[in-house]
């Protein structure tokens, strides 16, 4: 099997994926940067979605795992003091794969040709730093609302717990392949309405944002933001590709939301 770490870059992280290379090459494993079958991601979050999206063009052929450096990670589940446990684990054993959606989404452009598809693991949000967007909200191809406000998030299950909780969306067990689509500040009075809910949408149910006014937006794909200006539509559902995840050992979706947000254990950290 062929392996690639990504670190976070800090000394511990470093440290620790210096560690893992030694063990799992002494175990004969190959280190291959190309084309990993295991990517291992040691840091937090932020870390595992760069490595998401270093290889996100061979998601059919690469699982990913991640070692937490800093506080309880959401994809992260390994913890420092296991990791000769987790090297044995890769080494002698089998994974099993897990299966997370992912969110689609295609940027289009109003004049010229060429559009933008990017695959996120957690979620886009559009925001303007000019006032506030407008965008005529299309759901399966039917007009749905006309948006006024600081912008839009569209999330998947596994981002539910990220900035769409924020937001106030619902969390959502990433076995439902569904995509949510929550406000941010949306501006509602006799002249601008909105329906005011988080919207959750099954596969198929493809939401398309066509801004009003032309301007210029900044489209965030998970830790990633660009600045857009010529856009006819973003359009957004759920993916056909999907990410895996290497599993050697339960890490159940309810415990992970439980000990990050409930579990008095975390706060005390
Ligand atoms: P960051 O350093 O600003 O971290 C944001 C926090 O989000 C970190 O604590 C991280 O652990 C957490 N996070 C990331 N993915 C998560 C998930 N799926 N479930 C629960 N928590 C999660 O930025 P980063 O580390 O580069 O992460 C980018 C992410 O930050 C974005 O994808 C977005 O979801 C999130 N974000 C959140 C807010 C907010 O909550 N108000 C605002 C902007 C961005």
């Amino acid at each position: 099997m062929k392996f690639k770490i990504v670190s976070k870059g800090d000394k511990q992280s470093n440290e620790i994926k210096s560690r893992i290379k030694q063990y799992l090459t002494d175990f004969d494993l190959e280190y291959d940067k190309e084309e990993p079958d295991l990517v291992i991601s040691v840091g937090g979050d932020g870390t595992f979605l760069e490595a998401f999206h270093r290889y996100v063009h061979r998601l059919d052929c690469t699982a990913f795992i991640g070692v937490h450096t800093g506080h309880l990670g959401f994809y992260a589940d390994w913890v420092p003091d296991e990791v000769e446990k987790l090297v044995i684990d890769i080494a002698k054993t089998p994974f099993q794969v897990v299966e997370y959606p992912l969110l689609e989404v295609i940027i289009r452009p109003e004049s010229g040709t060429g559009e933008d598809r990017f695959l996120a693991l957690n979620e886009t949000a559009i925001k303007t730093a000019e006032g506030s967007v407008v965008f005529d909200v299309e759901i399966k191809g039917e007009h749905f609302e006309t948006f006024r406000g600081d912008g839009l998030c569209v999330s998947t299950p596994s981002g539910s717990t990220a900035y769409n909780k924020a937001l106030g969306g619902g969390i959502i067990h990433p076995s439902l392949e569904a995509i949510q689509l929550t406000e941010m500040a949306s501006i509602n009075n006799r002249v601008f309405r909105t329906i005011g809910s988080p919207l959750i949408l099954p596969k198929h149910h493809t939401c398309l944002l066509n801004p009003k006014v032309n301007g210029s937006f900044l489209i965030a794909i998970d830790h990633f933001t660009q600045n857009y200006t010529n856009v006819k539509s973003i359009q957004c559902r759920v993916a056909e590709e999907k990410i895996r995840f290497a599993r050697y050992r339960p890490f159940p979706f309810w415990n992970r939301v439980r000990d990050s947000f409930v579990s008095e254990e975390d706060m005390k950290v």
